[in-house]
């Protein structure tokens, strides 16, 4: 059976929301802070499908119609990820497991290899869900996000981090946004059910009341203490 947790553990980050709750947002300032990299199933799968070959249109139909792709294609691409060697001592998934099949495999694969896991949840209100996802804009290089309302970049259109374009996702369209958050109601949110039942730690944080790097920070304090030792 699998066994979650326990101090000092190598150990994954989950972070855990629906679309637009700023699961890549917080990622990417995690990392930073916990030095352990990210994994973004979104960015892994925008990235292949640039590759433009059968699996690449497959991906891109599937991602423009805010559908999710297949469990066996995520886990094998997460698999393949946690196996590089700056996996070793941890690391943060965003947007994954993203199905009861993936937690599962995700799951037997993590104990497997001894590392435990945390689970942090972000609580979005959907109104606030849909205005933000539709300000939202993305590096088309680097894939830092920025938000016009929130967290807008410094100079219009341009990438703070690496200074290539913002581009809109085709996937923030409003029709979309509504598809993406119903998948996440019927898919991706009875995995809480799935997440308390194994007795990981978990911890909830509103992802709306504060800046970016003040909700960085409280997510932070809380899972360090238990994800490195
Ligand atoms: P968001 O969390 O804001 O929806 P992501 O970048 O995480 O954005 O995901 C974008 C899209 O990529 C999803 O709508 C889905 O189509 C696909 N996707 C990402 N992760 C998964 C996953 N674990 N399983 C299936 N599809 C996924
Ligand atoms: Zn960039």
């Amino acid at each position: 059976m699998a066994e979650p947790n326990g101090d000092g553990q190598k150990s994954a980050l989950i972070l855990f929301g629906p679309p637009g709750s700023g699961k890549g947002t917080q990622a990417r300032l995690l990392k930073e802070c916990l030095t352990i990299p990210h994994i973004s199933t979104g960015d892994m799968l925008r990235e292949r499908m640039q590759t433009g070959d059968d699996l690449g249109h497959v991906i891109r139909r599937l991602l423009d119609q805010g559908e999710l792709v297949t469990d066996e294609l995520v886990n094998r691409m997460v698999e393949d990820r946690i196996q590089r060697a700056d996996c070793a001592a941890g690391f943060i998934l965003d947007g994954y497991p993203r199905t009861l099949g993936q937690a599962g495999t995700m799951t037997r694969r993590l104990a497997a290899r001894g590392f435990g896991w945390t689970v942090v949840h972000l609580k979005v209100d959907y109104n606030k869900i849909i205005a933000r996802l539709a300000g939202r804009r993305q590096c088309s290089q680097c894939a830092t996000v920025f938000n016009l309302v929130s967290s807008p970049p410094k100079r219009e259109n341009v990438c703070d981090a690496c200074g290539s374009r913002l581009v809109i996702r085709d996937d923030d369209s409003e029709s979309v946004i509504r598809r993406r958050l119903e998948g996440y109601e019927e898919q991706t949110r009875p995995l809480l059910n799935f997440f308390s039942g194994e007795g990981c730690p978990f911890y909830e944080v509103d992802g709306v009341d504060d800046a970016p790097p003040a909700i960085a920070r409280r997510i932070c304090n809380l899972v360090r203490p238990g994800l490195l030792s």
